[in-house]
């Protein structure tokens, strides 16, 4: 028998485990009510995946469901957010309970690991496409931001570049080794959650690399006014990723998006011993970014993936 709209919302999305007590009206109202403690800023993010454009539509649903929730809980780890809720509107060629049940099984593992609530959302027929808003809070203030950078900061990374680049490239069959790592950091990339509420008081600026490093380290570095020197002997790489360099192609850690890791700054004068970020480089006052190469300073326009480019 078919699935109708309202008995799939029943269930598939209505069972959770996570409640908050500043949900005043979750699921199942013309829209949701939500009390935030006193003294926090709410932060709010909102990302489209499109099948075909961000994903392969023969890609695991369990995966896609952790995926469509992780690119927005990477979004609040780089303002430094608690993740707390989350709506998820879903557009679906067809209502699959095998599709369904894998997909919601994968976002409500994530959301529970990070104290997330599912409360509202919209069900609609058509091409595959999954936007899900994440919604946490900050301590009045607090909040990062891309702006705030300041000539001398250094530039961190919390994990390796052009690794889910590569990943890409596997399903693709454009390379011919296989690198089971690479395609989980794609299909299934963890949030920099803990870390972007850590790094409260101590960035001066911060961004997720979602889509290439040069692209998003260009966000920061426009938003903040100042220019770059990145190391590329200093770039946090992969066994598999060392590997597809060796063959020529030195650009993916630098233009290949969805890693996922935070890229932020913090003054030189700040020890780090944050847990295992690489310093990569640092912000000069002049405009741009430039990598320093085989000891040649190589300047790189902010390429990176872009809708209508
Ligand atoms: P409306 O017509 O008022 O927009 P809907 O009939 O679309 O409401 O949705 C009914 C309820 O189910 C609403 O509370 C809505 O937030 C929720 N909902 C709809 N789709 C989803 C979904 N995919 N996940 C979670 N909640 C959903
Ligand atoms: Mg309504």
């Amino acid at each position: 028998m078919a699935l109708g709209e309202f008995e799939l919302i029943r269930r598939f999305f209505t069972a959770q485990a996570v409640r908050h007590r500043e949900t005043v009206l979750g699921i199942g109202d013309d829209g949701a009510v939500l009390c935030p403690p006193p003294d926090h800023e709410l932060v709010v993010t909102v990302d489209t995946l499109v099948s075909g454009v961000h994903f392969l539509p023969t890609v695991d649903p369990e995966r896609l469901g952790h995926k469509a929730l992780a690119v927005n809980l990477s979004d609040l780890a780089a303002m430094g957010a608690e993740p707390r809720w989350a709506s998820l509107a879903l557009t679906l060629p067809e209502a699959d309970p095998a599709w369904l049940a894998a997909f919601a099984r994968g976002f409500f593992r994530l959301a529970e690991r990070h104290g997330v609530e599912l409360i509202g959302g919209d069900t609609t027929q058509g091409p595959l496409a999954i936007t899900v808003q994440a919604l946490g809070w900050v301590p009045r203030g607090a909040a990062l931001r891309r702006s705030g950078a300041r000539p001398g900061d250094r530039i961190y990374l919390s994990g390796p570049m052009g690794c889910a680049g590569l990943g890409l490239k596997i399903r693709l069959g454009q390379v011919a080794f296989d690198d089971a790592e690479a395609v989980l950091r794609l299909e299934q990339p963890e949030p920099r959650v803990e870390l972007g509420v850590s790094l409260r008081g101590i960035a001066s600026a911060c961004i997720d690399v979602s889509d290439g490093l040069a692209a998003d380290l260009g966000h920061l570095l426009e938003a903040s006014a100042v220019g770059a020197v990145l190391e590329f002997e200093q770039l946090p790489l992969t066994e598999g990723v060392r590997r597809y360099l060796a063959g020529g192609d030195w650009r993916l850690p630098l233009v290949a998006g969805d890693d996922y890791e935070l890229c932020f700054t913090a003054p030189a004068e700040r020890v780090l011993a944050a847990s295992g970020c690489v310093p990569v480089g640092h912000i000069v006052a002049e405009r741009g970014l430039w990598l320093r190469k085989d000891g040649r300073d190589i300047e790189l326009l902010p390429q990176g993936y872009e809708h209508f480019a």
